[in-house]
């Protein structure tokens, strides 16, 4: 069967605010092949930008639209899907976006498979087992210690069993209003809940800074230190593992666009933790290439969302059958567009584990409703010609 039609869908809240919070818009994908068969997917990064990467007229030969590549494409199995990744890429070698652009054509091509098989894209994947993940209750921090302290007494009472802290203003003044967070953190989860602290690359490549707050990090007992640099300071990232206790306290990896970014970051970076999000790497594809490596290598791999119950589905399954890799990213502060996304929500159990569903495909449906209300036109123009428009 050959893809026939991809159709995105923009959603957004009714105001964007300057916050740390992607989940106020969301860039849909539908993909319908001909046959019939149909899929979702979901794009992480911004949803504008990634319509112009399907569409924009070409550059020159390394330079195409993905809708170049994609549009008549044979897909009739998982290595065909992988198989696109790989002309998509050669196809878009230079157009930047091509990778945030494919993630969700790439989840919703897993989705229509596995709905016309019958089984849950895990299935697809070569898993014969889904192990249940705890789910980490993922927030922002407050604007003081005293909210920070405020929201992890709420992620307790939830029946949450593991809570992360990131970006608000963690890293912006002094390392010792850091530390309050921290301290303030651990002390409203209580002693026996995880606790996780994202810097979200706040230090850019300054390890003495990121260093000041070890000892509090080590006093909480947290399990990872995410992002203290940006996605590329590797040297950076090695020297603050050798530090005393660091060995395998840094995560990272939601930044990368394809599985080279996050192999480098776990070889290089000397990650613990790796953490992938589908809707950016390039897909369920590329992130199960990064869960296997992961796997072979000893590093925990963890999902990155924060968004969908959509996207929350297609980040497990890369490393759903993976029984050492234990934690499941859960956002739990979702705006409107991206809350109300899917007619039943993936959420934590009575043990505060998530539970990807046995139905067929990614195993959540799309709630039209939500895409009527937050549905946004769009038109990209080029001379007298019409690229694209939202239907
Ligand atoms: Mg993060």
């Amino acid at each position: 069967m050959k893809i026939e039609n991809v159709e995105f869908h923009y959603l957004a809240n009714d105001t964007i605010l300057d916050i740390g919070d992607g989940s106020q818009d969301a860039l849909l994908v539908h993909v319908r092949m001909d046959d019939g068969s149909e899929g979702w997917g979901e794009c992480e990064a911004a949803p504008l930008v990634s319509i112009a990467a399907w569409c924009c007229p070409m550059s020159h030969l390394a330079c195409k639209p993905l809708k170049a590549t994609v549009i008549g494409f044979e897909i009739n199995g998982p290595a065909d899907i992988y198989a696109l990744t790989d002309r998509v890429r050669r196809n878009s070698f230079d157009l930047l976006q091509a990778d945030h652009t494919l993630s969700g054509i790439d989840i919703a091509l897993w989705d229509m498979l596995g709905k016309k098989r019958g089984e849950p894209v895990w299935n697809l994947l070569g898993y014969a087992n889904a192990y249940p993940k705890t789910a980490y209750a993922s927030q922002l921090f407050g604007d003081t210690p005293q909210q920070t302290y405020e929201k992890a007494v709420q992620s307790r009472e939830a029946g949450f069993r593991a809570a992360k802290f990131g970006w608000g203003p963690f890293g912006l003044g002094s390392p010792e209003t850091d530390i309050d967070h921290v301290r303030a953190a651990r002390e409203g989860l209580g002693p026996d809940l995880a606790l996780m602290i994202d810097a979200g690359t706040v230090w850019v490549h300054d390890v003495a800074r990121a260093a000041a707050v070890l000892p509090a990090l080590r006093e909480a007992k947290a399990v990872w230190l995410e992002e203290p640099f940006t996605s590329g300071a590797l040297k950076a990232y090695a020297a603050l593992a050798q530090q005393d206790g660091c060995a395998r306290l840094l995560a990272a990896g939601e930044g990368s666009h394809d599985p080279d970014m996050a192999f480098n970051l776990m070889d290089f970076g000397k990650l613990g933790f790796i953490q992938i999000d589908t809707g950016r790497i390039g897909g369920i594809s590329s992130a199960k290439k990064v869960a296997e490596y992961a796997e072979k290598t000893g590093v925990v791999y963890v999902n990155h969302t924060f968004t969908t119950s959509l996207a929350l589905s297609a980040s497990i399954q890369p490393f759903a059958g993976l029984k050492d890799s234990p934690w499941c990213e859960f956002p739990v502060e979702s705006a409107p567009p991206s809350r109300l996304l899917t007619k039943e929500r993936l959420l934590p159990d009575a043990n505060g584990q998530i539970r990807l569903p046995d139905a067929p495909g990614l195993g959540v449906d799309i709630n039209p409703d939500t895409i009527a209300r937050y549905g946004r036109q769009v038109s990209i123009q080029y001379e007298n010609q019409m690229l694209w428009s939202s239907k």
